[in-house]
């Protein structure tokens, strides 16, 4: 049986007084995985924890737009090769949840009103979010990284946007491979100037640079390094095939937590 963890960050740039809700929803997700259920159910679990506190930037404490709108974006994916995304969401309290509905459906993603029609049809919560005013760049989206008893892996991001984006803005959190990207063995989140971590298609090199055989740490470092732009604030959260998760930003206030368990 594989150890199971969770790994979990609130922003690059959210501050130490954010730590005790990241712990809050690691501990969501410790409880979930200790009693036998799957990394999928943890990670959307934890993350609907963090999508409901209103200090941070996903759920309903996601910033405005330009436009003054509230527009929600939330990815998942495991690493048996699922996944699901949800770009611009209005009036869903937890895009995450219509995201890994999509798990196991034949599409990917879905935007804008198709997004919500989509979540209509199925009987998601419809509901106003309340989000708040935009502050400067200072990130704190959330996400989460979970790996339960079958070695099972799964990533979880929601985010409102980087502040001061227009209504039609897509960021790094629903596109793969830049704010998510799992696979056997490793799972890997980042938060942060999501053009910035696009850019660099950041957590697809993470990833491929550890299971090339780099030790994990030191690629996530390799990776903040030498494929961010300077100047940009960036985060990164992974997990990989046993001990605890590890969280590493190019800045020194990234709320993250983790837990592993010691069987
Ligand atoms: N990466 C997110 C975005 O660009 C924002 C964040 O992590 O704070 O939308």
């Amino acid at each position: 049986m594989v150890q199971p963890a969770a790994v979990a960050h609130g922003g690059a740039g959210a501050g130490p007084e954010r730590q005790p809700n990241i712990e809050a929803a690691v501990a969501k997700a410790a409880e979930i995985l200790s009693s036998g259920g799957s990394a999928v159910e943890a990670a959307v679990e934890s993350c609907v924890i963090l999508e409901d506190d209103p200090v941070f930037n996903a759920g309903t404490g996601s910033v405005f737009r330009t436009d003054g709108s509230v527009l929600l974006d939330a990815s998942i994916q495991t690493s048996d090769g699922k996944m699901g995304f949800v770009i611009a969401m209005e009036n869903t309290p937890n895009p995450i949840r219509v995201a890994a509905e999509l798990l196991d459906e034949g599409i990917n993603g879905l935007t804008g009103g198709g997004a919500r029609n989509w979540a209509d049809e199925r009987g998601f919560d419809r509901g106003p979010v309340e989000g708040r005013p935009p502050h400067d760049e200072v990130s704190d989206t959330v996400g989460v990284v979970t790996r339960d008893r079958t070695g099972a892996i799964a990533c979880a991001t929601s985010t409102g946007g980087c502040s001061n984006r227009p209504p039609g803005r897509v960021g790094d959190v629903p596109l793969p491979g830049c704010g998510f990207w799992v696979q056997e063995g490793i799972g890997v989140g980042a938060t942060g100037i999501g053009e910035a971590i696009t850019r660099a298609l950041l957590s697809f090199r993470v990833a491929d640079r550890a299971i090339g055989g780099d030790g994990l740490e030191e690629s996530m470092r390799w990776a903040l390094e030498e494929t961010v732009e300077e100047g940009a604030e960036v985060g990164i959260i992974a997990l990989g095939s046993e001990g605890p998760g590890i969280g590493l930003s190019n800045r020194p206030n990234m709320p993250w937590a983790t837990w592993c368990a010691d069987e």
